[in-house]
């Protein structure tokens, strides 16, 4: 069976980002450069570089494989120039396997691992406007997607399981590896619990990761795409940030901004030529210009948070302004139109990127970078509640009914055409309950 085919049957969907169909972004014929972003986006994560250390052979050897599949002219694992023990494994494995895939070292600056910006490094050149890496020759995959690849290639093993890393407040810091649909509490417990009685959760990196209340944990649940769970005070900093509303924002930036433009001089997206300027973009929404063209420019923003919480010395917040104009274009179906122009990165990019530590410490989160653990911890449950949707695009169709039994990877859910991906069982047992989710007990 091909290789796009046994990708698509195992429900592959990038696990790196919001969940994209891995056989259609694999469904071409022919590419430039094969990309993997080894390069952890957000600070404080783990479970790439726990994948690169533990599965060097695997990721290279699938690396091959699909990169003969779709032509690629040359494949490069990018990867921050710190991570010195993955990059002796993968430079092993390589060796070993007499492979053409070479590293690429990059910087400890934020975001490296924003595929955009690992294009422009590897390559030297810039995803137009609203485009994708594609449309400069090039597919960027991320390493737990390429994991399960490899296990859907060799076992025809499909997605069942995550690894996440758990940070922060907690007794144990440590990597699991999870049953997809376990829920959150189950994955805080095992790491000991928390050490404080008030607290939040993000869910995902500190910089773009959701902020839910301790309640919300055992609603919801371990996806395709979670990384990471960081228990913070309730009062922290970035629980503060986050809470503000578009219209408080606003009035924010009414009466302080100062229009020094750093929030466009530190954007990435600015910095590699596109056209996204959050300064004007504030000066539209303040001034009540309703400047469409400007306030479009919003649909280009990555979400990365660097200007509202490295860039503004005024603390205002753009990328919750761009959130929330996204929203409204979306609605309205106002789309981007895909620039044809030819994009230069400006001059002063290499001087302008946002360095790690600095971040970390002006968000708060210093006091949980300290990370011993380097084995997962496998978990397991005798219940499950898989969500039909852990992706973009239509929620998977159920296949299954309340009273059946089901077996472990039996598949459960699927999409027949379009946008989507299929859901396995991730734990053998009786289907309790179908609807949004599927829950499974043993
Ligand atoms: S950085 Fe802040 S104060 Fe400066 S232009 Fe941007 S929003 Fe305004
Ligand atoms: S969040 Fe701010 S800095 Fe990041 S891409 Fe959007 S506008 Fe640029």
């Amino acid at each position: 069976m091909d290789i796009v085919q046994k990708i698509r049957e195992a429900g592959i969907v990038g696990a790196g980002g919001a969940g994209f169909p891995t056989h259609i972004k694999f469904s071409v014929d022919k590419v430039d450069y094969l990309l993997v972003n080894g390069a952890e986006c957000e600070p404080l994560l783990q479970i790439d570089k726990y994948l690169m250390r533990e599965k060097s052979s695997e990721i290279i050897k699938v690396l091959e494989q699909l990169g003969d599949r779709i032509q690629a002219k040359e494949i490069h694992i990018a990867l921050k120039g710190k991570y010195k023990s993955e990059i002796i494994e993968l430079e092993k494995a390589i060796k070993d396997l007499n492979s053409r895939v070479k590293i690429f070292k990059m910087g400890t600056y934020y975001p490296a691992g924003d595929e955009q910006q690992i294009v422009f490094e590897v390559t030297g050149r810039t995803v137009p406007e609203a485009g994708i890496p594609l449309d400069v020759g090039v597919i960027v995959t991320n390493v737990g997607t390429l994991v399960n690849i490899y296990e859907a290639v060799t076992d025809s093993k499909p997605v069942v399981d995550k690894c996440l890393s758990i940070h922060g407040e907690v007794k144990n810091p440590l990597i699991l590896k999870s049953p997809i649909g376990m829920t959150l509490a189950k994955c805080i417990e095992a790491a000991g619990g928390t050490t404080i009685d008030k607290y939040k959760i993000i869910v995902g990196g500190p910089m773009m990761g959701r902020i839910i209340d301790k309640e919300s944990l055992e609603k919801e649940v371990v996806t395709k795409t979670t990384g990471a769970l960081i228990v913070v005070p309730e009062d922290h900093y970035m629980v503060h940030r986050n809470g503000k509303s578009v219209k408080h924002i606003i009035n924010e930036a009414k009466s302080s901004c100062i229009q020094c433009r750093m929030c466009t001089d530190l954007c990435p997206r600015y910095l590699i030529g596109q056209k996204l300027r959050p300064h004007r973009i504030m000066r539209s929404v303040s001034m009540l210009e309703n400047n469409s063209e400007i306030l479009k420019e919003a649909l280009l923003c990555c979400e990365c948070g660097i200007c509202e919480l490295f860039a503004c010395p005024m603390q205002i917040s753009p990328r919750m302004v761009n959130v929330y104009l996204k929203g409204v274009f979306r609605e309205n179906g106002v789309r981007f139109e895909k620039s044809t122009r030819k994009l230069t990165a400006e001059s002063m990019r290499e001087y302008r990127k946002v360095p790690t530590n600095r971040l970390i410490s002006r968000i708060g989160m210093s006091k949980y970078t300290d990370f011993s653990e380097t084995k997962a911890v496998i978990l397991e449950s005798n219940e499950v509640s898989i969500p039909l949707k852990q992706h973009i695009g239509a929620p998977a169709k159920p296949l299954v009914g309340v009273g059946d039994h089901v077996e472990y990877g039996q598949l459960i859910g699927e999409v027949k055409e379009g946008l989507g991906a299929s859901v396995h069982a991730s734990i053998a047992g009786v289907v309790v309950e179908v609807g949004n989710s599927v829950v499974i007990k043993k």
